[in-house]
Order: structure tokens, then sequence, then C-alpha cells
């Protein structure tokens, strides 16, 4: 039976105040044994629970005094505590009793006062149960009162017992697990919790079964009788049960099953939001940014001991693949490099497509640069050696790799510069090769930084100009259009544009630095002879941007420059990489008359496919081809590609423009192959615009 130490209290303040024959009554029909006795122990009244506890009739239990029924040699600390107690509180006892019949029962008092106007005890008002654990009665008594409280109850109710033995349970706690109740009585909860789980159950339930706690919440997963996964929302507390040792349980279920699995869903979809965001959807490797992460992590870890490598690592010829054969052989070609990349190296190196053709890789915990330099080389050996699987076949790819190795306090960004720049090295030295970085190299990227700064510092005391260089017919010798090139203009040196504009285009500056020149150009064109136009350039960064084709349109307009006075040079490569929205910026450009000419023509890889799919209407031949033709013995190859360049730009419509023309012997040369223009040293150096037009 659950004492409610509350209610007894409110009780005793009614029977205090109620009809002697109501609080007579009340005591006889209590379910709870009840005894009233005055200040000396004197029984006044009873009820016949306690007569029955005692053995004694109960028209002999009243009128006995209490002292004469304890079966007790410590009456005198009895006394001693009854003396001492502050009779505003109720006082609870545990006392040994004579039986009428000779036995002994041990029962738990607890004694509520009733108090004169002075403070004065003057009777007490107690009730009385078993302490022993051999009676069933009280635990009897709680469970109905449980069932009572519980039947009608929605939320799945158990009582339980310490080994958690179903003692009893209501109609939503059988229809929750889809049990009868008849079936469950007597059964352990144990079995809906999953093996798995049971650990961790115990564990949570401890505080309530140590008595720590009076009740613990949990969410936990459960097996219904069918099999069925459930998950619940777990409320177990303590009954104290007044004459027992170990305490029953209530175990309360809710059913959150499907709350559940939409936050589990909520929680994969942020998983592999997360994921998806950190690697790369083709390779799976981590992506661009995510790599940065890592390498920079990686090289601020304080374990950092030994020298980590950077390997950088590029797919040699793969436009010939993604665009000559098809994308998705392409595709193939960088999943397959991205499983080699990782076997090849170790397990604990991380691996990351830089986008395009590129990968990178960070080697932690070298002993050194021959280490990273062996470990690319073997990487470089492995995909050499192996052919990769395709639609229309096999394709054998090669990579070169740049690698580059820590020193103490070497930041990410330093080493992928290193790692770059002997990455442009084993290009450059023919493909299919690993190179180390050296000190040269850094030597170079430091340069480089310094450079950038000075940039900086160039363009906010507004250094940058444009310049003129005359673009000269090849067979009436008259100024047909000039190129605006970049000019650094501090004090009377002038830098040309081929010390600055790559620094520039690689730390963000030419966006700013590429305005300036348009701008100018743009508003040089009235300076020209009404049959001349203007070039310029524009880098892979600035026509790669969407504003660019609206603001160069909208600066025509606003000068009233005619736009088929203007052309705009684009290296092949900078063409090949365009997005649609770009594209389409320039296919409008080119619509309004602006002329779009491919620069630096003979040095890319797809030259055909750019001239058949892009509005482009002019060439301009690298000088590299130029110069071949000065020399005496002058390369055949070379002439004839010249030649064959020309032909082919002939058949196509477009305008022909050959660079780097220092002697009238490559003029006379490229004239007879049929190139109309030319541009370089024989006919002039960039002028500044105060000097157009040129003679
Ligand atoms: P580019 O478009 O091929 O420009 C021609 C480069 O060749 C210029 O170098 C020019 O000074 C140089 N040159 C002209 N005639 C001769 C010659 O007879 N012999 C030799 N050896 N060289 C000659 P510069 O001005 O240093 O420009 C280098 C590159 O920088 C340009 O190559 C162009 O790609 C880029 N550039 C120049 N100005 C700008 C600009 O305003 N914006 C952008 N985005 N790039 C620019
Ligand atoms: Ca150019
Ligand atoms: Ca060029």
């Amino acid at each position: 039976m659950t004492v409610d130490f509350e209610l007894n209290s409110r009780l005793v303040a009614l029977l205090d105040n109620a009809e002697p024959a109501f609080a007579a009554a009340f005591i006889q029909r209590s379910p709870a044994g009840m005894y009233v006795m005055d200040h000396s122990g004197r029984i006044d009244n009873a009820n016949e629970v306690v007569a029955e506890l005692l053995a004694i009739p109960l028209t002999e239990l009243v009128g006995l005094n209490i002292w004469e029924l304890l079966d007790l040699d410590v009456e005198d600390q009895l006394a001693a505590l009854i003396n001492d107690h502050d009779w505003t509180q109720p006082l609870i006892t545990t006392l040994p009793f004579q039986r009428g019949d000779g036995g002994r029962v041990t029962l738990q008092v607890r004694s509520h006062p009733v108090l004169d106007e002075h403070g004065n005890v003057i009777h007490t008002i107690s009730w009385a149960s078993r302490v022993d654990a051999d009676s069933d009665d009280s635990e009897a008594a709680a469970n109905d009162l449980f069932r009572q409280a519980t039947e009608s109850s929605l939320v799945a109710t158990a009582i339980i017992d310490q080994q958690g033995t179903l003692e009893s349970i209501n109609r939503a706690f059988s229809e929750l697990v889809r049990q009868p109740v008849d079936e469950l009585l007597g059964t352990n909860l144990q079995q809906f919790v999953p093996a798995e789980d049971r650990e961790e159950n115990d564990r949570l339930l401890h505080p309530v079964r140590s008595g720590e706690k009076d009740a613990v919440n949990f969410v936990a997963r459960i097996y219904r009788s069918d099999g069925v996964e459930l998950w619940v929302r777990k409320r177990v507390s303590l009954i104290p049960i007044a004459n027992r040792q170990a305490p029953k349980l209530v175990v309360q279920l809710s059913d959150i099953t499907e709350q559940h699995r939409a936050e589990i869903l909520a929680q994969e979809a942020l998983v592999d939001l997360a994921y998806r965001s950190t690697h790369d959807d083709l390779t799976g490797l981590l992506t661009r940014s995510e790599f940065i992460n890592t390498l920079d992590r990686h090289l601020s870890g304080d374990e950092l001991t030994r020298p980590a490598g950077l390997l950088f690592i590029d797919v040699d010829r793969f436009k010939a693949v993604n665009d000559g054969v098809s994308h998705l052989a392409g595709d193939r070609v960088l999943t397959a490099i991205a499983q080699q990349t990782v076997v090849a190296l170790r397990p604990h190196d991380v691996v990351g497509r830089f986008g395009g053709d590129e990968f990178a890789a960070v080697l932690p915990d070298l002993s050194g640069p021959d280490e990273a330099f062996e470990i690319a080389e073997q990487l470089r050996n492995t995909i050499a050696g192996s052919d990769i699987a395709v639609e229309s076949g096999m394709i054998n790819t090669t990579v070169s790799i740049g690698v580059a190795i820590s020193r103490p306090g070497s930041t990410g960004q330093e080493m992928l510069a290193e790692a770059d720049a002997a990455l442009h090295l084993a290009k450059q030295q023919g493909k299919d090769r690993c190179v180390l970085a050296d000190e040269q190299m850094r030597h170079d990227i430091i340069n480089r930084v310094e450079l950038a700064q000075q940039i900086r510092s160039g363009l906010r005391s507004e250094q940058f100009q444009a310049w003129f260089q005359p673009i000269v017919d090849l067979s009436t010798g008259l100024i047909v259009s000039y190129e605006a090139l970049a000019r650094w203009v501090d004090g009377d040196v002038v830098r040309p544009a081929r010390d600055f504009i790559d620094v520039a285009e690689e730390n963000g500056l030419i966006q700013e630095l590429g305005q300036r020149v348009i701008d100018e150009a743009v508003a040089s064109v009235r300076l020209l002879e009404p049959q001349q136009t203007m070039s310029i350039n524009a880098s892979p960064t600035q026509v790669g941007t969407p504003q660019f084709s609206e603001r160069l349109s909208w600066l025509l307009s606003s000068q009233s420059v005619d736009p088929s006075r203007v052309t705009i040079e684009i290296t092949e490569q900078a063409l090949l990489e365009l997005s649609p929205v770009c594209r389409r910026g320039l296919e409008s450009l080119r619509k309004s008359g602006v002329g779009i000419f491919v620069d630096d023509f003979g040095m890319g890889y797809s030259s055909l496919a750019t001239l058949r799919d892009f509005p482009v209407t002019g060439i301009k031949l690298d000088r590299s081809f130029t110069a071949l033709l000065d020399v005496d013995s002058a390369d055949d190859t070379s002439a004839r590609l010249a030649k064959g360049l020309a032909d082919l730009a002939v058949n196509l419509d477009l305008i022909r423009i050959a660079e780097g023309v220092e002697s009238p012997l490559q003029a006379h040369a490229l004239a007879q192959m049929g190139w109309q223009a030319g541009q370089g040293w024989l006919y002039g150096e960039a002028r500044p615009a105060s000097e157009l037009p040129l003679a």
C-alpha cells in the first residue's frame, strides 16, 4: 500500500475537525490499518485491519495501551524518541509487536499528531502496515490501486519488479506490444528489448533501481511481439511500497516510432549533405576546399615532427580523351585514376580531387623528400602501366606529378604553389614524369607573393595603363588595328604584361587590372582612324565572369563606340572552359558586332573544334611559329604548319594575324603563306594613348 504523507496529513486535519462518529466510521472502513491513541499511548479507536495484524479482537484492542503490546526491551529509547520528536511532523517508526496469538509482527507505524492550541499533542492518528517481506496483502493492494489508476490510461503502462517481471499491465501496453494481457503477466519486460540494447537499457535503469533517482526518461527501441521494431520514449519510476525492501517500478512507454523515423531521415539527409559538400560526386574523393582544409589541419598539427609531402597530379592529354573520345570515357579515366591513386598510396595518405583532371594527395609522416618522390614515382608507374577500359576500347593514360615537401612552418598555400610549380615543370619536360619542387621554385613563389603585393599597391596608385601596339596589313604596310596591352608605369619604369599578368590572374587581381585596360582601350577608339579597330585581351577569369559581356556592351553603348570596331582576344583554353552562361554572353557580344579572335593560336589541342563551335572572327598565330620562320634553315615542319593553319583560316573565312613579326624576312614568308596582317617589333612596340594614332 502506498502511503501518501500529504494525503494522510490532510486526512488527520479532516478527522480532527469531523464529527466523532464520522471519524470513527472512516477509520473502521479504511483499507489500511489505522488506530488512534491518546498522549499516554492508550488506544482509543482502531480498525479490523490492525486487529488482524496483531491477532487481537477489536473489542479487546480498544482500551489497551500501546506500550503493553510492544515486544520491546528498548522502551527507554522509544520514550526518548517520542519526547524528542518535533510533533508538528508525523513520526515514522518500525516497531516489533507481540501478537495476541503469541507470534510476533513488525509494523511500520506512521503517527500523525493532533495538537491543541498550545501545540500539545492531544492524540495521534496512526497508520500501521507490515514490514516483513512475506506479506502480499499490501503489495496486492498497491497493484490494485495501480490497476485502477492506469487501466483507463492511454499510455502503455506496466508495473514490474526488480527483475523486470511484468506484474501488472494495462490495455494500452498490451495493444502496443500486440499481445494479450494474460499472456504477458509473469513474463519479463526484457523480451521486448533487443539483445544488443539490453546492457545499455540496464545502465539507464540503474539510478532508479538503486534508489538514486525517482524516475528516468530515455528513448529506446523495442520489438513488438510480432517482431516489428518500435521506438519508444520510456519513463521508469519508483513506486515506494511501504513494506517492501525492493521497490516496484512503473514503466510507461510512448510510441515515437514515426517521429523517430522522421528524425533519422532528417539526420541522414544532413549527413548526406555534409558528405556531398565535402566529397566529389564522380570520384568520391575530397573536394578541393575540403582537401585544402585537411592539408591545413595537417600542417598546423603539433605532432608534425616529420615532414609531410604534397603531390599534385595532373592527367596528361586528358582533353584528348574527354573531347576526342567522349565525356563518359573522360569520367571513366578520372574514376580509374582516383582509384589507382588511393590504392597506390599508403592507408593514411589523403587524396582529393582538385577539379577537372587534377588530383592532390597529402602524404603525412615522411622520412624525407626521397620517400615522397618514391611514392609519386610508384603511383606514376602504376597509372602508366595499366589500361583503362572505356566503352570504345582500352585507353592508356599517363600522369605528371609535382611533389612538394613541408618545412617547419610551411602553409598549405605555399606547399600547393610549390607542388604546382613542380607539376608545371613536369609538363614542360614532356609529361609522364614526377618533379620535386626545389629551392629555385620556392624562390619564384616567394617572388610571386611579393609581386602580388606590389600589383595591389600599383592598382591603388593607378600605375596600370593600356598601351597600343600596331597591327599592320602585310601587303600594304598600313596600320589596320591596334592591340591594347597592359603596362605597369612606375615613374620611368615601364613593365610589360608578361611580367605581371599571370600573377594578377592567380591572385584575383586580373578583374580590376583588366577592367582598367578595357576602359582605356574603349575610350581610345575615337583616337583611331575610322577604318582602324581595337583589339583587347581578356583572360579566362575575365570572360569566365557572367558580367563580362554585359559590362562591355554597356561600356560600348555608353561611350557611343561602334561594337564592330572592337575585338576581344581570348585564348583557346579560355574558350573551351566557358560556362554556358558566359558563352551565351560572348555570342550576344558577337551578334552586336564585336569581333572575337583566338589568341596564341596553334598552341591548343582541339583547334578545329574551337573554330567550328564558337563565333570566332579571326585567329592570331602564336609567335613561336613566326620565330622559327626567321632561321636560314627554316624548320620545315613549322613552316608547313603555319601554312596549313593559314589555309584552314582561309577556308573558315577568318581574319589571319601573325604575332611576333620581328624581321622583313618573316613578314614576307607569312604573307606568302596567306597571313593577312602582322604584329611585332618590326612595326613597333606598344605606345601610350597620348601617341595615337601612330604614323
Ligand atoms: P599576347 O596577347 O600574345 O600579346 C603579345 C605579346 O607579345 C605582348 O607582350 C607584346 O609586347 C609581345 N610582342 C609584341 N611584338 C613582339 C615581337 O615582335 N616579338 C616578341 N618576342 N614579343 C612581341 P606583353 O605585353 O608582355 O603581353 C603578354 C601577354 O599578356 C599577352 O600576350 C596577353 O596574353 C597578356 N596581356 C597583355 N595585356 C593584357 C590585358 O590588358 N589583359 C589581359 N587579360 N591580358 C593581357
Ligand atoms: Ca593578344
Ligand atoms: Ca598572342
